[in-house]
């Protein structure tokens, strides 16, 4: 068998597209854009990096996108006035602090105080208690989960009754997603470092998210045949053939597991993509209930 490849970077372009043009009809409507607010703090490579590309495909796609960039230095109530800042900018629909935080800032103290209406990421501890709780609907769901579900919806995955593991407990990949397919009625079984048996357990599973952070980690005879597999994982390894000395591989070995599953997402180019899509989503969501409307 020969996976299909899920490319999440088609699928997103195809959102955003869609994102674009609604942008255009709330500015035409009401003379404003969407508008993203984000909070960074430190000097971490990475972190920055993420930050430019969120801020771009929002640009892009006509929103407006504010930025509160803070030296690793700036003291815990600093970063509380960013949010504050943002929290009553009537232009701002939606607030992204970008994680991980330098360790003197009191992470859960800071996402605690974004904005219910404007926690577009969804690490609001009241957006994911009611994600947790059967019968409440969170305002916002976040991003990265929120991807992993929309690629399993356009593969046609059935989820109701499907045995569903996720591996990777984090809060922001691995506990949310398995609270959304819980929601979608799957049988989750949540594995994480202390997991015994990783293999048999994912040999039972329809649907795979590897959300783990470990480069070709699972392997294709873990896999049951036809499964849907959802790599989450972005690693850069050395590789001296690659331009720059170095690629990305997800936490799946790709070339054992495209045997095996039937169909399974590309890295890079299948979740990270996505991210970025849903977060726009969200805030463009945002702007619309901000103005009494649902769409
Ligand atoms: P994280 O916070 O480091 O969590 C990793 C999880 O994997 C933990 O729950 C850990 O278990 C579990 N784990 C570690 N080693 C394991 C093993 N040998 N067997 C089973 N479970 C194991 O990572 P994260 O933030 O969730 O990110 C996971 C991966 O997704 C990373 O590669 C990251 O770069 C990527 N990511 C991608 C996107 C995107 O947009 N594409 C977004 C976010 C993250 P314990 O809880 O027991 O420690």
């Amino acid at each position: 068998m020969s996976a299909q490849i899920i490319d999440g970077q088609a699928i997103a372009d195809e959102i955003r597209t869609n994102i674009a043009a609604e942008v255009a009809r709330f500015q035409a409507q009401f003379g404003y854009p969407p508008g993203l607010g984000v909070v960074l703090v430190g000097d971490n490579p990475a972190s920055a990096q993420y930050v430019r590309m969120k801020r771009r495909a929002c640009e892009s796609a006509g929103m407006k996108s504010v930025g509160h960039i803070l030296p690793a230095s700036a003291i815990q109530a600093e970063v509380e006035a960013a949010v504050k800042a943002l929290n009553d900018d009537p232009t701002i629909h939606g607030i992204l602090v970008q994680l991980p935080l330098p360790p003197h800032i009191d992470e859960p103290t800071i996402l605690s105080m974004v904005s219910l209406e404007k926690d577009v990421d969804g690490f609001h501890p009241i957006n994911i208690g009611r994600l947790a709780m059967k019968g409440r609907e969170p305002l916002f769901t976040p991003a990265t989960p929120t991807g992993c579900m929309v690629l399993l919806e356009r593969m046609g995955a059935q989820l109701e009754g499907a045995n569903a593991v996720v591996i990777g407990r984090s809060n922001i990949v691995g506990m949310p997603v398995a609270l959304m397919l819980m929601k979608a009625n799957a049988t989750v079984t949540v594995c994480h470092s202390r997991t015994r048996d990783l293999p048999d357990i994912v040999r039972r599973a329809d649907v795979v998210i590897a959300a783990i952070g470990r480069p070709n980690y699972v392997k294709g005879n873990w896999l049951k045949p036809g499964a849907i597999v959802i790599d989450v994982g972005t690693n850069q390894i050395d590789d001296p053939t690659a331009p720059r000395g170095y690629r990305y591989v997800g936490d799946v070995e790709v070339a054992t597991a495209q045997e095996v599953a039937g169909a399974i997402t590309k890295v890079p180019g299948g979740v990270g993509p996505m991210t970025i899509t849903l977060l726009m989503q969200n805030t463009l969501k945002s702007a619309w209930r901000s103005v009494g409307a649902t769409t």
